[in-house]
């Protein structure tokens, strides 16, 4: 019996942080281990030429993001991870769909209308037509399920659309894709709690996946702890729910018995957490400083994970192009 299919990748944007984990990274790695689902992850990285980056960084972002996601216990010999660029077919299909899409359904997506707002100085058609290779990322494979976050379910509607109308005019072929949506718990900035943990905030904002124990230490000792208007404190509660996530139950108990008794040390609770957050990911830390210094492992694994790929992808776009008259 065939699994079904899961795809999924993120934009090669520098460290991954705490936020990313949570949000998506350790769902992709649980999805894995459950033995359940063929899971295809990639590197976005022509996602991310919507976004003004230097060549070189973006070239380092790319072997950072993928030996990230070996580190953090993607493992290739379960799951197909490759850089989506290796596999031309996901432009080539992006191509045929952006022939089926109706402009206006772009312009209504809310991401574009906050992207443009923030790049007001670079709005270029890719921010607009993203969707669609995202929707050309997920039926080349066959996906069905895509684990997303509330954020990015516009898009994937989009996506169903975009096989439903390549079907309607050329004939049943691609699938109906499905969110899987998994309780994801949103993790808040360091420093502004009330707002989403985000590198583009500035590094005191975010605990990365690859930041060292004293440096974590030194990022919580300044977290924002006081509340503005009485209740409980969302930088509290932020700092409760990672200790939760990140460290043993008994800890966590403790510390939400002391915060209901009024005796809560925030001191306490940031020291707690640091040792949390360093111990968990001491393991990552080392496999992703062996992977970045050993370059040609990290190659060699992508380019199997480009070939299993792609032979997928060009028996799909050989029957796409037959099915539009372009073959
Ligand atoms: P981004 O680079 O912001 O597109 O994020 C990549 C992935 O991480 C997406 O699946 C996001 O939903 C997830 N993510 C980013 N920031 C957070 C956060 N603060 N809390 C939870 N998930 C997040």
């Amino acid at each position: 019996m065939t699994k079904p299919i899961i795809v999924s990748g993120m934009q090669p944007t520098g460290n991954l942080h705490i936020g990313n984990y949570l949000g998506a990274l350790k769902n992709w790695v649980d999805l894995q281990n459950s033995g359940q689902y063929q899971l295809y992850l990639f590197v976005a990285d022509l996602h991310s030429l919507t976004l003004t980056m230097t060549p070189e960084t973006r070239r380092e972002n790319v072997r950072l993001l993928a030996a990230e996601y070996i580190a953090a216990g993607i493992d290739p010999a379960k799951t197909t991870v490759f850089v989506q660029s290796h596999v031309p077919e996901h432009s080539e299909l992006a191509w045929i769909f952006n022939c089926v899409t109706p402009v206006s359904e772009l312009e209504r997506m809310t991401q574009f209308k906050d992207k443009a707002a923030r790049e007001d100085k670079n709005i270029n058609a890719g921010l607009l037509t993203y969707p669609i290779l995202q929707a050309a990322d997920i039926l080349l494979y066959h996906g069905t399920l895509v684990p997303v976050g509330q954020d990015q379910v516009q898009h994937l509607e989009l996506t169903r659309d975009i096989a439903r109308w390549f079907n309607n005019k050329f004939g049943d072929y691609f699938p109906t894709i499905k969110p899987l949506l998994t309780k994801i718990p949103k993790v808040m900035s360091l420093l502004e709690p009330a707002k989403k943990m985000s590198k583009s905030k500035g590094a005191g904002h975010i605990i990365a996946l690859a930041d060292e124990p004293e440096i974590i230490i030194n990022k919580l000792k300044k977290a924002v702890t006081a509340s503005a208007g009485g209740g409980q404190a969302p930088g509290v509660e932020n700092l409760l729910s990672l200790l939760q996530q990140f460290g043993a139950t008994e800890t966590h108990q403790k510390f939400i018995k002391a915060e209901q008794a009024g005796t809560i040390r925030y001191g306490d609770l940031k020291q707690e957490l640091a040792a949390a957050i360093a111990h968990y990911f001491a393991d990552f830390r080392q496999k992703r400083q062996d992977l970045l210094a050993n370059p040609k492992k990290l190659e060699k694994i992508l380019m199997a994970g480009a070939q299993q790929a792609g032979v997928v992808a060009r028996a799909t776009m050989s029957e796409v192009k037959k099915i539009v008259g372009i073959r």
